[in-house]
């Protein structure tokens, strides 16, 4: 594969995934990063970032997609456990799940068997909080900070040779130059694939001092305090469609209600920043392989977008998905050069 030439769309968590383990599994490939917005100015600096997929969350199959979340919690957690864990922003979090409605609320398929620890909350537990909380359940995962994770993955990238490219591609033919391209553009999708299945799921978050708080809580009405290195992520909303990335402030006024009804001693925290990202929801995860015929030539895509409100958690294990992809197309002589 020397001299070969793959060029992977988007700066985002899933396109510095991808281009890691690409580069970890084919180290003599020239690997080009090709994206218009990096690190703080991406939908991934806004998440909170914790490993968290919701049970709804799906891509080509149940199977495979338990085993994206398998392989993403081995990787952070494999970070995690050594000497990079606080340069890449990857920490340990523990935290409860409320519900006053129903016991499914609480319950994660994909986590309970996964994580070290996933159990239901005591009755004494349920009092901690205020609120009629009838269901909870109590569990630790991993919390991936971007503004840590992106600098710190990009650096590495480029450590090991691969090169970086600032730029706004309209469509596939603006890098028709390369061999194989990886489309990892999230939102971007939407119009370089013509794809309207992909929606912007709109979110906005607080971000308070409140260094006291070491625990997390999520409850009814996407309701979430989540605490990170630096600030407490207070959340949340899901507003389907929208397109609108301007801070709100019936938003803000209605976040910081719920979470200071869950968590009084929010109530004087000090707001350090507020901030808004489109969630790039789509049904299904699109992780597959296309050869696109443009009549004048033949463009060969691996997609790897559409991960809705759980692109940090699941990011690692599609980017291994997309890798194998990657090598199914080698091995299969689709590509003239390759
Ligand atoms: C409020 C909020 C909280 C969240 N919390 C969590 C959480 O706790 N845990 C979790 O797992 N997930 C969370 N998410 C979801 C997560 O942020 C996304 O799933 C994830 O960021 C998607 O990553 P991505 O790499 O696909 O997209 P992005 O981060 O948007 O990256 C896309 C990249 O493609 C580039 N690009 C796109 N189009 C073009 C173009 N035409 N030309 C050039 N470059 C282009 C962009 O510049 C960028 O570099 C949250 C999201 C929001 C909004």
């Amino acid at each position: 594969m020397r001299n070969q030439r793959v060029g992977v769309l988007g700066a985002g968590i899933v396109g510095l995934t991808t281009a890691l383990e690409l580069q970890r599994e084919f180290p003599s490939l020239q690997i080009t990063l090709i994206a218009d917005k990096f690190n703080n100015e991406t939908t991934s600096s806004v998440a909170a970032g914790i490993f968290r997929p919701a049970s709804s969350f799906e891509g080509i199959s149940r199977d495979i997609t338990s085993q994206w979340i398998q392989d993403s919690y081995y990787f952070y957690d494999g970070l995690c456990q050594s000497v990079d864990s606080s340069a890449a922003g990857v920490t340990q979090v523990s935290g409860y799940q409320f519900s006053s409605t129903s016991p499914e609320i609480v319950r994660n398929p994909y986590l309970e068997h996964l994580l070290p620890v996933y159990r239901s909350a005591t009755e004494e537990e349920l009092r901690l909080c205020p609120g009629n909380w009838l269901y909870g359940s109590f569990y630790t995962t991993l919390l991936t900070e971007c503004y840590k994770f992106l600098p710190w993955a990009l650096d590495r990238f480029k450590l090991s040779g691969g090169k970086v490219l600032k730029k706004i591609i309209s469509s596939f033919s603006d890098v028709a130059d390369y061999d194989v391209l990886i489309n990892c553009f999230g939102m971007g999708a939407r119009n370089l694939c013509s794809d309207y299945k992909l929606v912007p799921i709109r979110g906005q978050i607080i971000k308070v001092q409140a260094p006291w708080i070491k625990t997390f809580f999520y409850a009814d009405y996407d309701t979430y305090v989540i605490p990170g290195s630096k600030a407490v992520t207070l959340g949340g909303c899901r507003q389907y469609e929208s397109y609108d990335l301007s801070i709100n402030p019936h938003d803000k006024a209605a976040i910081h209600e719920r979470c200071v009804k869950l968590l009084p001693s929010l109530k004087n925290a000090r707001v350090v920043a507020d901030a808004v990202g489109l969630r790039p929801h789509r049904s299904t995860v699109r992780v597959e392989t296309e050869i696109k015929d443009t009549g004048s030539e033949k463009i060969k895509i691996i997609h790897n977008y559409g991960h809705g409100g759980y692109g940090v958690t699941a990011a690692p294990g599609t980017a291994k998905y997309a890798v194998k992809l990657f090598r199914e197309l080698h091995s299969a002589g689709l590509r003239n050069k390759l």
